[in-house]
């Protein structure tokens, strides 16, 4: 496959079921999907849930890829990985066995009935921004500017690191 591929950052999160292994599971999951490579990925966050409040704590990371698969074409294979994973969608903050989201697609823009690139709750959320910064200090967010400014207005959000 000659073509350039694109550079998408994914994140990863957990808080059920063995959330740490559930997380490192799927970085072997993505390091398999076709037509795709694992380039990178930060170390394990644990963070306070958002929202809901009466649940266990989240893990979360965010890997790197380069991929020759389409946006809606890598949103479903990760939706298959969730549901391998015996993920649930019983309501908007729930817990979860595990969350894959496209936070960035090249510089691609999309708004459409099944996704929204950038993510579009990215850049308020400290466990997606530091992981982020962590592998790329230097990234440019399409329509939100630079990282750092950005992680700096949620520095109050509480993270601990876990492992390199
Ligand atoms: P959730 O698992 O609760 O984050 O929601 C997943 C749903 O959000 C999917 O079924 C997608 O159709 C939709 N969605 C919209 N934009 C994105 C994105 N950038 N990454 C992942 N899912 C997205």
């Amino acid at each position: 496959m000659s073509k350039k591929p694109n550079q998408a950052f994914i994140a990863l999160g957990s808080n059920l079921e063995n959330p740490i292994s559930q997380i490192q599971q799927a970085f072997d999951e993505l390091r398999q999907l076709p037509d795709t490579c694992l380039m990178s990925h930060s170390s394990l966050y644990k963070s306070a849930p958002v929202g809901r409040l009466d649940q266990p704590d989240f893990i979360n990371a965010v890997a790197l890829i380069e991929t020759h698969l389409a946006p809606h074409d890598l949103l479903k294979a990760l939706l298959d990985i969730e549901h391998r994973h015996g993920r649930v969608r019983e309501s908007l903050n729930a817990p979860r066995t595990l969350d894959l989201d496209i936070l960035m697609y090249s510089n691609v823009k999309c708004h459409d009935k099944t996704l929204t690139l950038p993510h579009p709750r990215m850049s308020q959320r400290a466990f997606v921004l530091k992981p982020l910064f962590e592998i790329a200090p230097d990234c440019h967010i399409p329509g939100l500017g630079h990282i750092a400014p950005l992680l700096a207005a949620c520095q109050e959000q509480k993270l601990e690191q876990m492992s390199a």
